[in-house]
């Protein structure tokens, strides 16, 4: 993926290796090797299941281990890292926290710049024109499509990705949490919670 989208003038979104894979896909789909809705299965989950597990087991040792919040926080890059587990894409990766005060939400405006190492595949969506306009224009009124509403004294600030400068939201931790493990606050954490155009789960929603 380190070939993907390095330059926003380019004239296709698909790096060679995407269109390698999707040539791949098309043949073995073709030839009946490959059913495409089992092909659709795993693409979906990795857009929202394998993917974002880095990230959301990031987030939840930021909510566990004050010490990593704030190394998170200052270098991403670095802490993210330090688990070893994730392979770096672009040159930087910057958590923006969210608090009270200030909601985060990422876009890329010009194509669909997308922190693969913690999130996975980015949704159809991210990469949409409607999307990538709205986020900046009217971000209010993208979270309310999403279904979110946040108090009005919430500033909202929207960043806009680049294949160099990546983002990575911190959500806030839900009540009620204390003394949970990293894996079961994880297991709050979606997908869309570290885009910004969501919210964690709460305790109430995954008892259900
Ligand atoms: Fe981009």
């Amino acid at each position: 993926m380190s070939d993907h989208d390095h330059s926003h003038d380019h004239g296709s979104e698909l790096s060679e290796q995407q269109l390698r894979v999707r040539a791949l896909e098309t043949i073995l789909v073709e030839k009946g090797y490959v059913d495409p809705q089992a092909l659709d299965a795993i693409v979906e989950a990795y857009e929202t299941k394998i993917g974002p597990r880095n990230g959301a087991l990031i987030v939840a040792k930021a909510w566990a281990d004050p010490a990593f919040k704030q190394a998170l926080l200052k270098d991403a890059t670095a802490a993210v890292a330090t688990l070893g587990h994730v392979s770096p894409v672009g040159d930087h990766l910057v958590a923006v926290e969210n608090t009270p005060r200030r909601h985060n939400m990422i876009v890329c405006t010009l194509c669909s710049c997308y922190p693969w190492e913690v999130l996975g595949l980015p949704p159809v969506w991210y990469k949409s024109a409607p999307y990538r306009s709205r986020a900046v224009k009217d971000p209010r009124g993208v979270l309310a499509d999403f279904g979110v509403a946040l108090p009005k004294e919430t500033e909202i600030r929207v960043w806009d990705s680049t294949a160099e400068t990546r983002f990575l939201v911190l959500p806030m931790r839900p009540a009620g949490t204390d003394g949970w493990t990293e894996e079961g606050l994880a297991d709050l954490v979606t997908r869309d919670s570290m885009i910004g155009t969501g919210l964690v789960r709460t305790p109430a929603e995954i008892a259900t």
